[in-house]
């Protein structure tokens, strides 16, 4: 059966589904939300899609690792209902022509890095939702921006689905875990935890009391600053709705970093106040 047909029967037999929508190269953040999935769904789609549109024209979409037989077993091992796994011309017939803007926010931080990225990120999502039909969608906090974006667009657009964030999963020395740090060469992997180490400090610094946003950027570079082979792309403290800083940073308030070990970008972030990152 078609996975539009599929859904549509699960959800007429009066069960929920849960949706994780993936670029595949599946670790163990992704295997995260599938379990939080598993937990609070009758049924579970995980789509595995490597998206064109979401990639800039000097971005790795080619070279982006694809590893299908491996991430199946790892599915099938989670005790997934579905993997969707369309082809592009599924998603984007040579008839499609509409594309979801994403406003303002997708100017801001990511987005100006990567001009078209939301735009191509939202119009997925959009399709993905209709195709599976999800009553709860689930996405890693470690793209914040990219929750914030889905969050605006079901509002936006009224559509019945509950965006769910989950924490960001991270390597024992705290290195966010990503599909792209299977790009990091020896030295690079060696220097990457002092991202999470430069939030964690600022992070510290706002537990201790520091509330103005350029002073938590302002540590956050100055860790980053004394580790060598390391490029600051940005560091902001804002608000995890409207993506302003704030004039006095509160909890709940979001600090991103975004930075380029030689020609690898690897962004993070944490939530302060949080209890732990
Ligand atoms: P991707 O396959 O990179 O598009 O990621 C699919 C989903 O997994 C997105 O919602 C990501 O935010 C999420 N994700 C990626 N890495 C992690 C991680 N380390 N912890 C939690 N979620 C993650």
């Amino acid at each position: 059966m078609a996975m539009q047909e599929q859904a549509i029967a699960w959800r007429q037999a009066g069960e929920d589904i849960g949706f994780v929508p993936t670029m595949g190269a599946l670790h163990a953040g992704h295997e995260r939300l599938v379990t939080r999935a598993r937990r609070e769904n009758q049924r579970v789609i995980v789509s595995i899609f490597v998206n064109p549109t979401q990639f800039g024209p000097n971005e790795d979409f080619a070279s982006y690792p694809r590893s299908f037989e491996a991430d199946r077993a790892r599915l099938e091992a989670l005790g997934v209902d579905a993997i969707f796994n369309p082809s592009v011309d599924q998603i984007y017939p040579s008839s499609f022509k509409t594309r979801v803007d994403p406003g303002p926010l997708a100017e801001l931080l990511e987005g100006k890095s990567r001009p078209g990225h939301f735009a191509g990120v939202l119009t997925v999502v959009l399709k993905l939702f209709q195709l599976t039909q999800p009553k709860r969608a689930y996405f890693g906090q470690k793209d914040f921006q990219q929750v914030v974006l889905v969050r605006q667009l079901v509002r936006d657009f009224a559509l019945p689905v509950r965006i769910v964030a989950v924490p960001t999963v991270r390597e024992p020395d705290g290195l966010a875990i990503s599909s792209r740090n299977a790009y990091l060469g020896p030295p690079q992997r060696a220097v990457a935890p002092s991202i999470h180490n430069a939030l964690d400090g600022a992070s510290n610094a706002f537990g201790a009391g520091v509330t103005d946003p350029a002073e938590l950027e302002a540590i956050v570079r100055h860790l980053l600053d004394g580790t060598p082979g390391v490029a600051i792309d940005y560091v902001a403290v804002v608000d995890d709705t409207t993506l302003r800083r704030p004039v006095r940073t509160i909890a709940g308030n979001v600090l991103a970093v975004a930075v380029k070990l030689g020609p690898i970008r690897l962004i993070d972030n944490v939530v302060l106040g949080a209890e732990r990152l």
